[in-house]
């Protein structure tokens, strides 16, 4: 995986991404809303969308795999992705580490006609649009905020202050909800998955909210 890694690092040559069809599609949301599972869930039910793998200065937890889930870097390769370019977007999240999109898969797999799927953090997401207006903007909503916050007690991934801590920035994250084209309530996996999944067949700038 690490050779996926330095296919995108070399040279990159400028290409359209004017296919008619193939959508980017950013999916993004507060803390524990689920953006996980439902990017999973796209992965192992819809092969024909391509999901992009993030890079990361965080370590990887049990289980996660190098160019599945993340490519894990350090700090120093982190800051000559950025130099050079080669990240879409990037931004420190949880005032902790550091996550990337690598331009080139998505550039890639739309001049090759298939979607791509970011699933990223809130500020990653504004950049996104500002550098590829023609991306379509997924939020992804709790379908309570008790619920949000039982989900996120519930994974207990997290110890109590850093819930409190993701909980204040889910509120904030709530109030940007409307700077997005759609909007999607994740009651349910599968169909929330399908949602997003069918965004990704309509025209960019069809107006429709889900929510
Ligand atoms: P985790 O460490 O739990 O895998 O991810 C923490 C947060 O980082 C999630 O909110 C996730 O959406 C965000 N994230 C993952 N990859 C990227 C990325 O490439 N760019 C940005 N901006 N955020 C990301």
């Amino acid at each position: 995986q690490r050779d996926r890694l330095r296919d995108w690092l070399v040279v990159r040559e400028s290409r359209g991404t004017d296919t008619a069809k193939a959508k980017l599609v950013v999916l993004a949301g507060p803390t524990a809303v689920g953006k996980g599972t439902v990017s999973t869930f796209i992965r192992e039910n819809y092969p024909d969308v391509h999901l992009s793998v993030s890079a990361t200065t965080r370590a990887p937890r049990p289980g996660e795999v190098e160019g599945v889930n993340y490519f894990f870097v350090s700090d120093e390769e982190f800051d000559r992705l950025v130099e050079r370019g080669d990240m879409l977007e990037w931004a420190k999240v949880h005032n902790a580490f550091r996550y990337g999109t690598p331009r080139r898969p998505v550039d890639d797999n739309l001049a090759n006609g298939s979607s791509v799927l970011l699933e990223i953090d809130i500020q990653g997401a504004r950049q996104v649009k500002a550098a590829m207006p023609q991306a379509v903007l997924v939020f992804l909503l709790p379908p309570t905020w008790d619920e949000l916050v039982r989900r996120l007690i519930g994974r207990g991934t997290e110890g109590l202050a850093e819930q409190q801590r993701r909980l204040e920035t889910a509120r904030v994250e709530l109030a940007a909800q409307h700077e997005f084209d759609y909007r999607v309530v994740n009651g349910d996996v599968a169909e929330a998955a399908e949602e997003v999944v069918d965004l990704m067949r309509l025209r960019p700038h069809a107006s429709h909210d889900s929510s």
